[in-house]
């Protein structure tokens, strides 16, 4: 009898989306005539820069002719790439990471969600709420969460990001083993300094564990002052894996590539205490499931690193950032307690005391703008609403119009 992953069942059910729509649905029916503007959506809006698209067209272009065509390529991806992002990314900004270190895939979500392959079924996992859910829910699946019980899973260590605590999850009292970062962070926008990465850093120096930080929006800092890869931060290499995305970054959500950082020096250990490299483990599971991602796509990825690539990504990201600085001035003038937006496309605001879905209901209802609730991302997430400011300019400047005028 083949028999299921019961694990699954263990899997919350997410109405988050679908109920989002619902609404949406619902409030368009009674009001026709009202557009509705979405800023509830962690997907990008603009085009491809030009310089990326040309990428594109010349890696197809190779494809065309027998001299320059190519069949597999290799999994952990082309030389020409990790080469660019070791020297621009980590290299230029003080980090000592080489191109071999580097694994090219198809995104942060696969890669965050299977990276926890490769650890043992009885270690003590540490994850904020509110959260990405990716990190949570690919580890029900492994089976490595227990039950649910009373709203949380009785084997993870919730990290509670709270107004109080600035959005920064704080040191777990129970030891854990594996520790999952994200910053600047998807859904309330924080972002962690140096001397903030670095308490986590001698944490897991100190205990044996491993952090998986999450870096998907890095390319939205603007502070120079803060790091934008845990490998800034001294003695990282022995203890942190890097999850990169060029899916905010350089607009790349439907053309998919993204990146791992495994330094030679991250290690496991096995069960009488022995190091392994996580380096030789993530290098065979890639090796085994993972066939590399398609050349077009990594030339034009290439392309994000050229001198005209770099300066249009730029604009990509001032542009979003300009629409966050709208949605910022305008919460904040309404009164609103919010985190985010200034290095980071997400502004994270307090409903003052309101239950996230009413005040979903206030901002679609009064101004038809739509807005993700916070309960969506884990229990701490409920009294807050996320604003996105992936959108035209001009859906943001009349949204915040109708909000301004609406809830003032
Ligand atoms: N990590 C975080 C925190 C995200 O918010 C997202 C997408 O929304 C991803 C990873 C997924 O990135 P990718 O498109 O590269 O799979």
């Amino acid at each position: 009898m083949i028999r299921a992953n019961e694990n699954y069942n263990k899997l919350q059910a997410s109405y988050l989306f679908s109920d989002i729509a619902k609404r949406v649905e619902n409030f368009q029916q009674q009001n026709p005539e009202i557009p509705v503007i979405r800023l509830g959506i962690g997907d990008v809006t603009r085009a491809l820069p030009q310089a990326v698209i040309k990428g594109f067209h010349d890696g197809v272009d190779e494809m065309a002719v027998d001299a320059t065509f190519r069949g597999y390529g290799p999994e952990q991806g082309y030389a020409f790439l990790r080469e660019k992002i070791a020297a621009h990314d980590f290299q230029a900004r003080g980090a000592d990471i080489s191109p071999d270190e580097i694994f090219v895939s198809d995104g942060a979500k696969c890669d965050s969600g299977n990276f926890q392959e490769l650890f043992a079924n009885d270690i003590k996992i540490a994850i904020p709420d509110p959260v990405y859910p990716v990190y949570l829910d690919t580890n029900v699946m492994a089976g490595r969460t227990g039950e649910f019980k009373n709203g949380r899973y009785e084997n993870i260590v919730y990290m509670e990001c709270l107004k109080e605590n600035d959005f920064l999850p704080e040191l777990p009292t129970e030891k854990v083993d594996l520790i999952y970062l994200c910053f600047p962070n998807n859904p309330t926008g924080s972002t962690a300094t140096k001397s903030q990465l670095k308490v986590w850093v001698d944490y897991a120096r100190e205990n044996r564990a491993l952090i998986l930080f999450d870096a998907a929006y890095e390319a939205f800092i603007r502070d120079e002052t803060l790091p934008r890869s845990i490998y800034e931060i001294e003695g990282a290499k022995e203890v942190a894996v890097e999850f990169r995305s060029f899916s905010k970054t350089a607009g790349f959500t439907g053309t998919r590539c993204g990146f791992t950082v495994v330094p030679k020096a991250c290690s496991v250990f096995s069960s009488t205490g022995e190091k392994i490299s996580l380096h030789s483990l993530w290098n065979r599971r890639q090796s085994t499931k993972f066939n590399g991602v398609s050349y077009p796509v990594q030339k034009a990825t290439e392309a994000v690193y050229s001198e005209e690539g770099q300066a249009q990504v730029k604009e990509l990201i001032d542009y979003y950032l300009n629409n966050a600085a709208i949605i910022r001035k305008t919460i904040a003038s309404l009164g609103f307690d919010h985190v985010g937006g200034d290095n980071s496309p997400y502004i994270w605001i307090d409903g003052n005391g309101r239950d996230s879905w009413d005040f979903f209901d206030l901002l679609l209802n009064k101004a038809s703008v739509v807005c993700t609730p916070g309960g969506g991302f884990g229990r701490c997430g409920n009294p807050y609403i996320r604003l996105s400011a992936f959108n035209s300019l001009e859906n943001v400047t009349l949204a915040m119009e109708r909000v301004k005028a609406e809830l003032k």
